[in-house]
């Protein structure tokens, strides 16, 4: 059925079809306006507070620092444009940019079927660009005051070039005339160690340098989750955010899960990105979240790795894509144990990207899919 919804100066939009819902939100398509989608959230935790949310990124949106934010590193970032009230029922909710027009979700770069199917040309080159895109993204977003609280790949995207477009701002921290919004959503998984142990703590960009550490893990290892595993020596498996409480992760300490191949191996990584990485997993990373590798020095050290000579192509497969560091394909070596991450079309051509782009989103599939209270 579909839903009137009326902005403060009288427009009003029918919204059609639902694109997506989650816990909180739902995501309708925008009848005559196929570049906006709504999104409306029905039981917010303070409704005043979530309008009042709103309408301060919409305004913040005109300022120049946000402006120039959005013009530059957050330029894939679906902003609020304006804060809509639902005619019936009073739901509150904002009109943002379908980003689905140019955007894949981000899973669908970490799992083989979602590359197969949605990103059929993407390398690990694409995977990197989308780490260094999405590290520059929230560099530019913390040094402009705000704090994302829910990173996770249910909120981004990524198109076939590796450029990261990022939806369900409404969840950002940021403090606007002397008022802090907080944000209280956090994700299994996507947490930082100490939201972990204290979920009602204040945000902190902090938290989003160790998510962000987690994306680059999944990105550069075609998917696979630092604090994956089963706990070494027979202990019982209960989550990812376990698995982090106790330190359990295969880049920090080998022997402390048992993991099924075959696997990417460790040495795929770049020695500066694998440093980075175990400075963020490692005791002092997990413990002390003001000495993590910051989301610039992440942006830093993934750019430099899109340079010149950094990279090379593989001779047997146009989708393998490895760090000059390495002196053989790890992507063969995987692909030989049974594992292809990058598969060829039939006949051996890379597959044509563009077909991608031809590829209709999948109904239920949007960036906003899990919304937890802390
Ligand atoms: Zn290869």
């Amino acid at each position: 059925m579909a839903v009137r919804v009326t902005a403060d100066d009288g427009r009003q939009w029918w919204l059609t079809e639902r694109i997506g819902w989650g816990g909180e939100g739902t995501v309708y398509a925008v009848a005559d306006v196929p570049a906006l989608v709504a999104k409306l959230v029905p039981r917010p935790p303070d409704p005043a507070e979530y309008r009042a949310r709103i309408e301060r990124l919409v305004r913040r949106r005109r300022e120049p620092r946000t402006v120039r934010l959005l013009s530059g590193a957050a330029a894939g970032a679906a902003w609020p444009r304006v804060a809509v009230t639902a005619v019936r029922g009073g739901v509150h909710g904002y009109l943002m940019s379908d980003l689905r027009g140019r955007y894949r979700p981000l899973a669908d770069l970490l799992g083989t079927d979602g590359r197969r199917t949605g990103l059929p040309s993407a390398t690990w080159r694409t995977a990197l660009r989308a780490a260094a895109g999405l590290a520059t993204l929230l560099a530019a977003a913390h040094a402009e005051g705000y704090v994302v609280g829910d990173l996770k790949p249910d909120n981004l995207w990524v198109d076939r070039s590796g450029a990261v477009g990022i939806a369900d701002l409404d969840s950002w921290q940021f403090t606007d005339r002397g008022r802090e919004f907080a944000c209280r959503m956090r994700t299994a998984g996507y947490t930082a160690p100490e939201t972990v142990a204290a979920p009602g703590a204040r945000r902190t960009g902090a938290g989003d340098d160790f998510v962000l550490a987690v994306l680059v893990h999944q990105l550069l290892m075609a998917g696979l989750h630092p604090f994956a595993g089963l706990p070494a020596g027979g202990g019982r498996y209960v989550s990812l955010d376990d698995n982090l409480a106790h330190g359990r992760c295969r880049l920090t300490d080998r022997r402390s899960v048992a993991l099924r191949g075959p696997l990417p191996p460790v040495d795929l990584l770049p020695g500066r990105i694998a440093a980075l990485l175990r400075a963020a997993f490692g005791p002092e990373g997990r413990l002390r979240p003001g000495d993590r590798p910051e989301a610039a020095a992440w942006a830093a050290a993934l750019h430099a790795e899109l340079a010149d000579g950094r990279l090379r192509d593989c001779a047997e497969n146009g989708r393998h894509v490895y760090t000059a560091e390495r002196p053989w394909c790890p992507w063969c070596d995987l692909a030989r144990r049974g594992r292809e991450e990058y598969p060829l079309a039939p006949g051996g051509a890379v597959p044509d990207g563009a077909a991608a782009d031809r590829w209709p989103p999948r109904a239920g599939r949007t960036a906003d899919t899990t919304w937890r209270t802390a």
